[in-house]
């Protein structure tokens, strides 16, 4: 006899094991399959994010934005150092204790709120009476019944075409994540925030950094003001940004790879790098899990079909996170996933894309919510700006660190905050005060008459909002 649950989750990546940990608060049995596996070949739930992103990510940049800090910045303190170096292995294996005790307080969760965990593969096998059969292969081979099944298999790198990733010299977010040593030359193919990224990463480590991008502009769904601020600064620090670019032939030999590519004027280039990075988008993991023996609908792209509540056309049947519609994010993946959760015992879960936040953890952070000024002016909306730079912020001052600015943009007749854009230190943990406004509706009056500690990073995004009123008392 199968084991039945009230719900089963396929995938344990952020939005899969926060849609199991709150259906089981919510009094559902529930099981979660995810197939992860660590180099012992134990289970490591966590998916994408936990394993080979947003976490070991930010412990490399971490490590690396402290050696550059050391390197480069330590002196402005009066701080000498002799004979500063870096261990690879050591930062490879600190980043790695990073994600092992995430993997860990999954599995701790998961115990605490009696989700049941299968390792393995989980594939539909077909429907049965309330609900599905769900087969699970891996060193236990089980099956499942499930009333309500909830997809969140995620996404996989997207490699170039005839060019698959070999993880030694052509390397998806997995390999740019534990290069054994800092490469000489790094190639960077596509600008988007992985690629910018990793490429901070390596470059902060002594690597000569080339960031190739077939789009004319550069981060185009950011900010333009923000956005150019950014290539300014990312090409002061050093990394060569090619943008307009048409990527040829790449080709992989002992010595590295070399990338023909067209450039933006039309002449031929060839880039010859140690590595290469290919960052150019993420492709939604469906094979392997059966859709086709329920019916289970993709759309034109290989996402996983879903409504606006994350329903697919096959009643009883979720799909959240990466392998749906929506922005590629963590965040976005767990609340879809407990809003879910909620809604299958009736409650009203709900969320709002245009209020959430996106961060690229480069040095500096650039964080933003809701519109940027080109989707405005598109779409006609009057709209008030206000903008205050770090470099008249004293705690900005004090931290050594006064690039970028706050940008504030407010309904012309309502005052509204329609948006906020940040580029400078902590724009990711500053963008959290820019989201609860606009889940308020604030106006950027209500931000402006708040009062902000001082020093603080924040008091920027204050005066960015007294801005928007021509009246800001530090600028
Ligand atoms: C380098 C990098 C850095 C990133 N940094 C950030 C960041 O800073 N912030 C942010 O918000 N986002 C970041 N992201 C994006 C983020 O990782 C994803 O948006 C997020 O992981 C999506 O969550 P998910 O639960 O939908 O899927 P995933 O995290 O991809 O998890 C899916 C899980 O399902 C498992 N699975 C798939 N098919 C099956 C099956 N048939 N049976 C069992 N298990 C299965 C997979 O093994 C995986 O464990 C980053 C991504 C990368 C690559």
């Amino acid at each position: 006899m199968a084991n039945s649950f009230d719900v089963i989750v396929i995938g344990a990546g952020p939005g899969g094991y926060m849609a199991a940990i709150r259906a089981a608060q919510l009094g559902l049995s529930t099981a979660c399959i995810d197939e992860w596996k660590n180099e012992k070949g134990g289970p490591a739930p966590g998916g994408t994010c936990t394993n080979v992103g947003c976490i070991p990510s930010k412990a490399l940049l971490q490590s690396s934005e402290n050696f550059d800090q050391a390197g480069h910045h330590f002196a402005d303190h009066g701080i000498g150092l002799s004979n500063l170096s870096i261990d690879i292995k050591k930062m490879l294996g600190r980043k790695d204790t990073v994600v092992k005790q995430n993997n860990d307080g999954i599995l701790y969760l998961f115990k605490k709120n009696k989700v049941a965990f299968f390792h393995g593969r989980g594939s539909f096998s077909k429907a049965v009476e309330g609900g599905y059969e769900i087969n699970i292969v891996g060193a236990k081979p089980e099956t499942l019944i499930g009333k309500q099944i909830i997809v969140a298999t995620g996404s996989s790198p997207r490699a170039l075409p005839g060019t698959a990733f070999d993880e030694t010299s052509v390397l998806s977010n997995d390999g740019a994540l534990r290069i054994p040593a800092v490469p000489k030359t790094l190639g960077v193919i596509g600008a988007g925030v992985i690629g910018l990224e990793m490429g901070s990463v390596w470059r902060r480590l002594g690597a000569k950094v080339t960031v190739l991008e077939a789009l004319p502009a550069f981060l185009g769904a950011v900010d333009q003001q923000v956005a150019a601020e950014a290539q300014k600064v990312f090409t002061k620090q050093g990394l060569d940004i090619q943008l307009g670019v048409k990527i040829g032939k790449v080709e992989s030999g002992k010595k590295g790879v070399t990338v023909s590519y067209v450039d933006a004027k039309g002449a031929d280039q060839e880039l010859a790098c140690e590595k290469l990075i290919v960052s150019i988008g993420r492709v939604p993991n469906t094979t392997g899990l059966n859709g086709e023996a329920v019916g289970l609908k993709l759309d034109e792209r290989g996402f996983v079909e879903v409504d606006a509540e994350c329903r697919t056309g096959l009643p009883g049947v979720w799909a959240i996170g990466d392998v749906v519609r929506g922005p590629m994010l963590a965040h976005k993946a767990e609340e879809e996933g407990v809003a879910v959760a909620e809604r299958i015992v009736g409650q009203h879960g709900h969320v709002d894309f245009n209020t959430v936040p996106w961060v690229i953890y480069t040095s500096p952070e650039i964080a933003w919510v809701g519109q940027t000024e080109q989707q405005l002016k598109a779409a006609g909306k009057a709209y008030r700006v206000g903008t205050f730079p770090f470099m008249a912020n004293g705690r900005a001052r004090a931290l050594g660190d006064t690039t970028g600015l706050v940008k504030f943009i407010a309904d012309t007749k309502t005052d509204e905050v329609l948006g906020v854009h940040i580029i400078g230190p902590m724009a990711s943990e500053l963008i959290a005060e820019a989201v609860v406004a606009m889940e308020f509706k604030a106006s950027s009056e209500d931000i402006a008459r708040i009062c902000h500690a001082h020093p603080s990073l924040s008091e920027a995004t204050k005066e960015a909002a007294l801005a928007v009123d021509k009246r800001a008392l530090n600028f």
